[in-house]
């Protein structure tokens, strides 16, 4: 990013799952990362942390049924301090929380206060609120000379007007129980809304754009004026889009007819929506859109229509949200399908042509591993339509939202 930082040094940044630990060392004013790994299945039989240093890949078993709290430990003693040149460097820890209800609209230094509300949320995020707790816990416990700060993935969505998040049901289960739409991978959406603006020249606060972040989770945001307006996940990540293993929107009567009529209890229902469904659920081969990719290709029908239709219901959402902005300035493409998948790209232009949208062939099939930049072709005498594809960066946002907040109050 252009503008000047304010602080020297680095933020360790820590997103703790329930059975994983994804930690790295960013530099917030570059981005650059020093340090970055996983624990990986943590509480299980095998747990283990892998991580890269110094142009390296180290990876080290951890004992059995060790947790995000031993990973934590193995972090610190076992490759910060005796990388002791960056362990002194580190000037704040950031965590990605996943759920911050309505009591967020922005990252916050982390206190007791912080901590409750964090815990009122836990119905919203069962399985990762708890997680984030232990690990805002175990990094204090290892870290107690550094301020911690929350970056919360619904964050951005809090500008959402009501309509756009009061679901059609009785008012009272929102105003006595949260049930509203919140969305997520805000911190996503923010950052490439951030460098759209940057690369199309406009200033943050005036770009209106469509961002889909298209990973095995997968959600599109309306922004409006630099701020989110609608988004497609809901309460839960299950809303909106197809994606690797959820199915995105159905028909809310369906759990009924499973309940009532097939016998699914609650566990399977939700097993059915989040784990079996989507891309996976369709194809009946893979979650995975390379593999999907490769076997499309050679002719695997279930392949092809889960592809088919994870294309069809992205571009109804695109074109859905040309009804909700006044003006378009652009279509970002980010996650790990939207910044690699040329063929997904290809699919979702196509059936927008009537929009106006053109792809540039060429400079799609070129869009992977990390490049940055547009793909849409000029249209003689018509408007163009930008569309970008943009290597998304949350570490390098929670960094920044973490080193900011801590000189903000070292200034005061
Ligand atoms: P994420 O959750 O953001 O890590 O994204 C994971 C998804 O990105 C998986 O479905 C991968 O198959 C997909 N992906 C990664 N690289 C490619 C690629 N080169 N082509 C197509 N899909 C890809």
């Amino acid at each position: 990013m252009s503008t000047p930082f304010p602080v020297n040094g680095y933020v360790l940044v820590l997103n703790c799952g329930s059975s994983s630990l994804k930690f790295s060392v960013t530099d917030p004013a570059t981005g650059d990362v020093a340090l970055s790994g996983i624990g990986d299945a943590l509480g299980q039989t095998e747990p283990s942390v892998s991580w890269k240093l110094g142009g390296e890949r180290f990876s080290h078993p951890l004992p059995e049924g060790a947790r995000n709290s031993d990973a934590i430990r193995f972090l610190v003693e076992e490759i910060l301090q005796p990388a002791d040149d960056l362990y002194q460097r580190i000037i704040a820890i950031g965590h990605r929380v996943v759920h911050g209800g309505e009591k967020f609209s922005e990252s916050v230094r982390i206190d007791e206060s912080v901590i409750r509300a964090i815990r009122d949320c836990v119905a919203l995020a069962p399985l990762h609120n708890p997680a984030h707790l232990l690990g805002i816990e175990a990094a204090a416990a290892a870290f107690p000379h550094l301020p911690q700060v929350a970056v919360f993935d619904t964050a951005f969505h809090q500008t959402m007007p009501q309509h756009a998040y009061i679901y059609a049901l009785p008012y009272a289960l929102y105003r006595e129980h949260g049930i509203r739409r919140y969305g997520m991978h805000g911190t996503s959406h923010r950052f490439v809304t951030g460098r759209a603006a940057e690369l199309l020249d406009i200033p943050a606060q005036k770009i209106n754009i469509i961002s889909a972040h298209l990973g095995n989770g997968a959600s599109i945001t309306a922004i409006a004026n630099g701020k989110s307006v609608d988004t497609s996940m809901g309460l839960t990540p299950l809303e909106g889009l197809v994606m690797g293993t959820r199915s995105g929107d159905v028909d809310p009567g369906l759990l009924m007819h499973l309940g009532a009529r097939m016998d699914y209890c609650l566990k399977e229902i939700n097993d059915l929506l989040n784990k079996q469904s989507g891309l996976l659920g369709i194809s009946e081969l893979s979650n995975d859109c390379r593999t999907l990719e490769a076997a499309s290709s050679e002719g695997h029908r279930g392949a092809q229509l889960a592809l088919d239709i994870f294309c069809y219901r992205l571009s109804k959402y695109i074109a859905a949200y040309h009804g909700v902005l006044s003006r378009v300035d652009g279509v970002v493409f980010t996650g790990g399908i939207g910044e690699n998948s040329a063929l997904i790209r290809e699919k979702v232009l196509a059936q927008l042509c009537g929009l106006g949208y053109r792809l540039d062939t060429g400079a799609n099939a070129q869009m992977r591993f990390g490049a940055e930049g547009p793909i849409h072709s000029s249209t003689d005498g018509l408007q163009d339509r930008p569309v970008l594809v943009i290597p998304t960066n949350e570490e390098w946002v929670i960094a920044r939202d973490a080193a900011r907040l801590v000189s903000a109050e070292e200034s005061l």
